[in-house]
């Protein structure tokens, strides 16, 4: 088997805001490094962070304060965020969007007196979300693109990371990866590689990530045996469009502003049911109104196909049309009027808030390897403020930039690859060609649906050990179903076929970490186990692969900037 082999200094994986950011700054940083970024799809058309519609959380505005922000994200995330992540996050996102203005060239929208608008998200106690319409990453995303593509940075396009490759002593040598164009293996070479793949639940039956997103990160860091934290916290977006099954609609997400703004959702028997779960009604979190429609849905209280109504007609259906253009244009793309009559929602998987355990500076536990954006965990505990993703992705993504460039400096030098472990991957790469053809979409569907029953939005003992050996059914079944089309260029199977592996091994490691955490936080609810737990005593899981068995230890919570019951807020007032 040849590979082609390349060499480069900084190798990217993920061309979302984490990616792009990271490229620009490590070559702000040093504009002699050889820097190449690989995606899975194309620069600037890949990922979520181009799928951004709500905005951007930044402590900006007279009233508004960074204090005020990290204790948004810190009670949302129910005291489980690692502090000084949370921290970096919320003080550097104000550079970062500053930056993202005047020198990206992102125009965001204003109020009238020319400052930054700022819209309301559910679960903060300011309205802090910078946006532009309602399609607020197109425009960060586009205005990044360009400036990758007027810099010296190689672009990897259409090409899959498959492994990351050790050298002998443990340190990363570099990235095995697929050009799926021509099907060829590739072997690069890098000094220093970025984690930025961009997570992305979609092993459940409802998702709202891009298609191109299947874990792969994560299930490459677990195979390098790295530690991934607070793996059971999987964040449902309330608002998924219910489009009926046979279209990929289904499942996208109607943004938080819609709630945030006045929005109203109504069980399948016309009743505003939030009140019966929560007294900041529909902008309660997340997770507490996925909660409610779940248990709606449960009751058999839904729409006609299972889910229930959001309602803004009563805001004025031209003023709905105007704020929520991008909403409303896709809503009465798959028939249903926004503005003025009712759209059917489900919750849906929306973002994945654990990952692989970092430092502040996106350092990982592998010399050679960071991690920054969806793939890094730690930054919103057990449950992310709608807004802190966008946020945290450029932010981390530039600093991973910055500390990459001083880090070669620091520790020049290229790695050479194990060989045994580049050769087991190969292997491992190749296995479908070896094995018959099979109904490889069957047993998506039947994931899917493992995942969203059992390990979904409310989750119990007896369902998650269900779902533990019917994953192990469906990724033993997974490796004796092959492909039938044995030609390697642009081979769709081939890529459904590696999507569903990875979506398989982190579907296993969210299982157990859930079945591990015994009690109720966030978007992790167990009707086992309702309370939640000691704030003071809090722990995160930590699961690592270790020779045939996974481990999920547990570890204390370090309240380094606050701790439960206390408010970094001077003013009391503003403190409620
Ligand atoms: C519909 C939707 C709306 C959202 N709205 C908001 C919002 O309003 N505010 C907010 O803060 N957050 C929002 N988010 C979350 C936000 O999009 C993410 O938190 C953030 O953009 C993630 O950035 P990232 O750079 O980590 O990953 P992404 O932007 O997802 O990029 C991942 C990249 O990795 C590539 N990739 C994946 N696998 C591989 C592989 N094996 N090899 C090579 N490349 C690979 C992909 O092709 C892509 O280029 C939303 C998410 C969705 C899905």
């Amino acid at each position: 088997m040849t590979i082609e082999r390349l060499k480069t200094d900084i190798l990217i994986l993920g061309s979302g805001g984490a990616g792009l950011f990271a490229a620009l700054h490590a070559h702000k940083a040093n504009p002699d490094l050889d820097i190449t970024v690989a995606a899975k799809g194309l620069l600037g058309k890949c990922g979520c962070t181009r799928m951004v519609q709500g905005g951007y959380n930044v402590a900006l505005n007279p009233g508004d304060s960074i204090e005020r922000h990290f204790m948004d994200t810190i009670e949302g995330g129910k005291w489980l965020p690692h502090q000084e992540l949370a921290w970096t996050l919320v003080s550097t996102a104000v550079e970062r969007v500053l930056e993202l203005e005047n020198e990206i060239g992102c125009f965001f929208d204003r109020n009238p007196d020319g400052t930054l608008h700022g819209k309301a998200f559910a679960g903060q106690s300011f309205d802090r979300t910078v946006h532009k319409g309602d399609l607020t990453g197109i425009e960060i995303i586009n205005r990044l693109m360009e400036q990758v593509w007027a810099r010296p940075i190689r672009r990897l396009e259409e090409h899959r990371a498959v492994a990351l490759i050790p050298a002998k002593d443990g340190a990363l040598a570099g990235v095995l990866m697929i050009d799926m164009r021509s099907g060829a293996f590739r072997f690069v070479s890098a000094q220093a590689v970025l984690l930025a793949t961009g997570g992305g639940p979609t092993m459940y039956r409802y998702h709202t990530p891009s298609g191109d997103k299947s874990m792969d990160g994560l299930a490459m860091a677990l195979r390098l045996k790295l530690p991934l934290r607070d793996m059971e916290m999987v964040q449902f977006h309330p608002t998924g469009l219910l489009a009926g099954p046979d279209t990929r609609m289904t499942g996208t997400v109607l943004e938080e502003g819609l709630r945030g703004a006045g929005g109203h959702l109504l069980n399948g028997a016309m009743h505003r049911f939030m009140a019966d779960y929560d007294p900041k009604l529909e902008r309660a979190t997340r997770d507490v109104v996925s909660r409610a429609i779940y248990a709606e849905m449960r009751a058999g209280r839904t729409t006609p196909h299972g889910g229930v109504y959001i309602k803004m007609a009563h805001l004025g259906p031209a003023n709905v049309a105007k704020e929520f253009k991008g909403m409303v244009d896709r809503c009465r793309d798959c028939g249903f009027d926004l503005a003025g009559g009712l759209v059917e929602v489900v919750p849906t998987a929306h973002y994945f808030m654990g990952g692989v355990v970092c430092d502040v500076d996106a350092a990982t536990e592998c010399f050679g390897l960071f991690v920054a954006g969806e793939d890094a965990s730690g930054m919103h505990g057990a449950n992310r403020l709608g807004g802190n993703g966008v946020a945290n992705s450029t932010v981390f993504g530039g600093i991973a930039g910055d500390v990459m460039a001083r880090w070669i400096g620091k520790n020049p030098g290229h790695r050479a690859p194990n060989p045994d472990v580049l050769d087991a991957e190969l292997d491992r790469a190749q296995h479908p060609f070896s094995r018959r053809p099979g109904n490889l979409n069957a047993l998506r569907e039947k994931l899917l649906d493992c995942m969203w029953d059992d390990v979904g939005v409310v989750r119990h003992r007896a369902g998650m050990e269900r779902a533990i050996a019917t994953i192990d059914a469906i990724e033993a079944e997974l490796l004796e179903t092959g492909i039938a089309d044995r030609d390697r260029r642009f081979n769709l199977t081939w890529h459904d076929w590696l999507n569903l592996r990875s979506l398989c091994e982190i579907s296993r490691i969210i299982a157990l970490a859930a079945l591990r955490r015994e009690n109720s936080c966030g978007a992790h609810y167990r009707s086992d186990f309702l309370e939640p737990g000691d704030l003071a005593t809090s722990r995160f899981t930590v699961a690592r692969q270790k020779d045939g068995w996974i481990e999920i230890a547990e570890e204390p919570v370090l309240f380094t900037h606050v701790k439960p019951g206390e408010t970094l807020l001077r003013d009391p007032i503003a403190a409620e």
